[in-house]
């Protein structure tokens, strides 16, 4: 097949979170299947100087945006066979310090540079000679592509691709002023409440949601999940009338990037026959962090965002009670300075007990996923999480709470003892997070079930190569759809 996939993001040319990971991921796993996987993509500053084997296409957009015209160029690059990414070359728009903020402050003409990025894929869509079968769209970004692309049809292109839609996460939907909607130079019968319209406001994600063929989202619990009102973001209702369109895809872990056997970031590989590595790990780690050297003590560690999302608060809560026990916790994170002086307070509270690293570090991250004992993901919503399916394969149990791809990913230590592969705790509170952790320290102190439980985490596969026939039977259901 032909598959045309939309994004802001994709690794390893741009990068705010999972969501590039998965897209590049997906895009080259399609490709190695033998199939085409074409990407578009702003080209933001630096790319083009950190790849220049990309190369300018013979192309010009020149674009209706509201009354104005918006003019760009095109690049590409050949990532390997199967697999080409289009840069779309936009200077005024994507040619700045941050992708969509700055400062902490979202770029005001946001609703403007996505706008136009998706009317750039439509594009892309009907005049490539390159015929996509498929248009797979994700986020709010290009959220618009679906409902740009029914127009055309309307406007006189016979047959355009069918769409698909991903949800990474439902909290993020790209809502603007009325006055935004005025840019797609869409009918004004898109807006209303069936569509791109959600209380007097553009909403991309709504419109997505409303015109793509099919709609998924990235784990299964997540995808009954915002069907309903408390995960729903006001967007449930759509949602469940959409139902039988919408299909939850567990994403999938680039083992070649996350694994214990070859990888430079790691003090030493490990593996689950040779475990000796893991506890070099270990005290390499409590030693970077400046904390007591000491394989006895259980260490805890965190890598995430500091977004209410994460479960931050329901953490602090937790530790604060569990610190006075033997073990120590490592975080590596970044966001919210709030939280950060939470993170910060702990530490003076605990100071030979916990330590902190405030920014994005890969590297560190590879070892913290290495060197910990136990990984804690009390999310209070998780679309899909990376970090646990990490932690599996690196032999540190997940304990996360029973949402989204963290249910979907992980078995439950006390719902069945001899398959498990982490602790699971359902309530959004610290006393139910704090049960969770000395749980852990039961299992810490039982060399044998702590084993165990490691095998079957290291053993737990999320293989891309199994991901990508979900995809694609996504596909073929919905060029069945349209053609039938
Ligand atoms: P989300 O996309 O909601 O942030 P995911 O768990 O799906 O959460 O993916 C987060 C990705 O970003 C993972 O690859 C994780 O290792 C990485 N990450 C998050 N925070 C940091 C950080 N401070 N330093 C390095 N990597 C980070």
């Amino acid at each position: 097949m032909n598959i045309l996939l939309a994004s802001s993001e994709v690794f390893p040319f741009s990068k705010t979170g999972g969501l590039a990971d998965m897209v590049a991921a997906l895009a080259g796993a399609l490709a190695k299947e033998g199939h085409e996987a074409r990407v578009v993509t702003p080209l933001y500053r630096g790319i083009r100087e950190k790849f220049p084997a990309m190369r300018k296409v013979d192309w010009f957009f020149h674009l209706p945006l509201g009354l104005k015209f918006v003019q760009a160029e095109l690049w590409e690059l050949d990532v390997a066979r199967g697999l080409k990414i289009y840069f779309v070359d936009q200077a005024s728009y994507f040619d700045r310090p941050g992708i969509y903020q700055e400062d902490n402050f979202s770029y005001a003409d946001n609703a403007e540079r996505y706008i136009f990025l998706s009317k750039c894929v439509v594009h892309l869509a009907r005049y490539l000679a390159w015929r996509p079968d498929v248009v797979h769209v994700h986020d709010w970004q290009v959220a618009l592509v679906p409902a740009l692309l029914a127009q055309q049809k309307n406007e006189g292109w016979g047959n355009p691709p069918p769409t698909v839609l991903t949800i990474h996460n439902l909290a993020y939907q790209g809502v603007f002023v009325e006055q935004a909607f005025a840019l797609t130079n869409l009918p004004e019968s898109f807006f209303n409440t069936e569509g791109a319209e959600f209380f007097g406001l553009l909403n991309c994600l709504k419109a997505g949601i409303a015109y793509a063929d099919i709609i998924t989202t990235v784990s299964p619990r997540y995808a009954r999940e915002i069907t309903t009102e408390e995960y729903g973001c006001g967007l449930d209702g759509l949602l469940r009338r959409r139902q039988k369109d919408l299909a939850g895809i567990l994403n999938g872990v680039d083992y070649n990037e996350w694994n214990t056997t070859k990888n430079p970031h790691l003090f030493k590989t490990y593996s689950v026959g040779r475990m000796a590595g893991k506890k070099v790990n270990k005290l390499e780690l409590q030693k970077f962090f400046g904390l007591p050297v000491d394989a006895a003590t259980p260490l805890f560690g965190t890598i995430s965002r500091l977004a209410e999302q994460k479960g931050v608060d329901i953490q602090l809560g937790a530790l604060a009670e569990m610190l006075n026990t033997k073990m120590q916790f490592v975080l590596l994170g970044s966001g919210s300075p709030e939280y950060e002086r939470g993170y910060r307070d702990l530490v003076r509270q605990f100071p030979s007990k916990v330590a902190v690293r405030f920014g994005y570090d890969e590297t560190l991250a590879h070892r913290i996923e290495a060197g910990c004992d136990f990984f804690l993901m009390p999310s209070r919503f998780e679309p899909c999480g990376l970090n646990q399916m990490y932690s599996l394969r690196y032999g540190t149990i997940p304990i996360v709470r029973a949402t989204g791809g963290l249910d979907d990913s992980v078995i439950d230590w006390m719902q069945n003892p001899r398959l498990a592969t982490g602790i699971k705790f359902s309530d959004y509170t610290s006393r139910s997070l704090a049960k969770a952790i000395r749980k852990a320290l039961v299992l810490f102190n039982q060399p044998k079930l702590l084993q165990a439980c490691r095998r079957n985490a290291m053993h737990a596969d999320f293989s891309w190569e199994q991901t990508v026939h979900n995809y694609l039977s996504i596909y073929h259901k919905c060029t069945n759809i349209t053609s039938s």
